[in-house]
């Protein structure tokens, strides 16, 4: 059984997709690491399956390229990433391992037409080293930034080691009734095992200061999407339309004004959707989002926070940290019971599973008790079964963005209706939509399961540069 973490599932990266950018630059980095003190002469990367397929509009070469060069996506600065990848292609160089060497994306980073067998979501690198043997790896991004190298036992560390081991909703509403608490405090046991509680709150803070700078980031940015499909950025324009001439001078001071707007619910409509079109705009332009479970789904848990903050009964940053436990717990079984990776499972593993990981965590946070928080995240998963990937060009931007805005509201609507409900009488309870979410996932046509080759990436076909 997989022992996962909160921070498992929440990682502080950079846009546009987890399984296409996240992924691949964290193998990328572990590849580098392997050949420091090694004489290296050249690398070659080799992209297959859905890596290959939409790669390009994924950012996964950007990726690759600055993971050889041993940039880390937690902390790069994101506003040179395109002059790092600018003098790549002019110098036709890379720094990797402490050395530059000869690389031309165009010809060092194959595009492979077939996928490997092992998951849909591949790469493999090649360094060719002086005097001795070359190097070669192949590693597997499954999902959510999660890598493997498909030798099993690597990431399969023992749940039963946690003191409150859970591995399904029926496991974690057994915990909470056996201590009497809520599934934030059951969660929080588990995690004061892995880490000490400073850790533990200092991380949850940095996740949602990452998330609120990158709201207010996408909510003061102007222009076009990158990418060649001529997206307008909208985040500023409604946001700055919904404030009027309301003033504020730092990032808490903007969200004291937003929650002085009306709440009517034309107006507050309006903010959850800019709140999440704002940190998918983000993710689209290559900047710094909390992969919430993915980066594609990253607007949903932002928004829905922010709507608590600014319109709900917020009242103090406890709330966050229990949202924040809540919904990784959540996201944490569906990754261990069905998938996170819309290259297996379609986007019901990314916007449902974020929209179920919200619905659940402002269920607990707005009074709900385990049963509902948990019928609260069934409900939303319900309503976003089947729901196939197809992102138009590979890009992280149509349907993608607003597709948060729609997960995010259904996870207040599935929130608020399982408040207002009796659990013991659903007909459906969370392990079987978890369950029905992998079965449609595995009937699901490979078209649907970010290819770009189905649904409106095939009514509207695009075709990008390749690097
Ligand atoms: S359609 Fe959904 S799953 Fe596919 S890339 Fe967009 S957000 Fe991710």
């Amino acid at each position: 059984m997989e022992r996962l973490s909160i921070f498992d599932i929440y990682k502080i990266g950079v846009g546009p997709s987890s399984s296409h950018t996240l992924g691949p630059w964290k193998a990328a980095n572990r590849f580098a690491l392997g050949l420091v003190d090694k004489p290296v002469k050249s690398v070659q990367v080799n992209l297959y399956g859905s890596l290959s397929k939409t790669g390009v509009g994924h950012g996964t070469d950007v990726a690759v390229l600055l993971g050889l060069q041993s940039y880390k996506p937690e902390i790069i600065d994101t506003q040179k990433i395109d002059a790092y990848i600018a003098r790549i292609k002019s110098e036709k160089t890379l720094r990797v391992a402490g050395h530059f060497i000869p690389f031309d994306p165009k010809s060092g980073i194959v595009f492979e037409k077939h996928s490997l067998p092992y998951h849909p979501n591949a790469l493999s690198f090649k360094a060719e080293i002086e005097g001795d043997d070359p190097v070669e790896e192949t590693y597997y991004s499954i999902g959510g930034g999660f890598i493997t190298q498909g030798r099993e036992k690597e990431s399969l560390i023992h749940l039963n080691d946690l003191p409150h081991p859970i591995e399904s909703g029926s496991e974690l509403i057994a915990h909470t009734e056996m201590l009497n608490c809520s599934v934030s405090e059951v969660v929080l046991k588990n995690e004061q095992y892995l880490r000490t509680q400073h850790e533990i709150e200092a991380g949850i803070d940095q996740i949602y200061q990452t998330m609120l700078e990158c709201v207010y980031q996408g909510c003061h940015s102007e222009g076009y999407l990158p990418g060649g499909l001529n997206v307008k950025k909208r985040a500023k324009a409604i946001s700055d339309r919904l404030l009027g001439d309301r003033k504020y001078h730092n990032i808490q001071s903007w969200l004291d004004a937003i929650g002085n707007t009306p709440h009517t619910f034309s107006n507050i409509n309006k903010w959850i959707s800019c709140f999440a079109l704002a940190v998918n705009e983000e993710n689209a332009s290559l900047g710094r989002v909390v992969t919430s479970p993915t980066n594609g789904a990253a607007g949903v848990i932002p928004a829905v926070i922010l709507y608590h903050r600014c319109f709900g009964e917020y009242k103090s940053q406890d709330d966050i940290r229990r949202f924040i436990l809540t919904s990784g717990e959540i996201g944490c079984i569906f990754k261990k019971r069905a998938t996170i990776s819309a290259a297996v499972g379609g986007c019901q593993a990314e916007i449902g599973v974020s929209s179920a990981m919200a619905a659940g965590a402002l269920t607990e946070i707005q009074g709900g008790n385990p049963e509902q928080v948990l019928m609260a995240a069934e409900i939303a998963m319900e309503h976003h079964l089947g729901l196939t990937c197809d992102p138009i060009g590979g890009l992280v931007q149509i349907p993608c963005i607003e597709r948060n805005t729609m997960g995010a509201i259904k996870a207040i609507t599935a929130s608020n209706l399982a408040l207002e409900s009796d659990p013991k009488s659903a007909i459906v309870n969370f392990d079987m939509v978890v369950k029905t979410m992998w079965d449609t996932a595995q009937d699901m046509h490979e078209k649907y399961k970010e290819t770009a080759e189905g649904g409106l990436a095939f009514n509207l076909p695009v075709v990008l540069p390749n690097c």
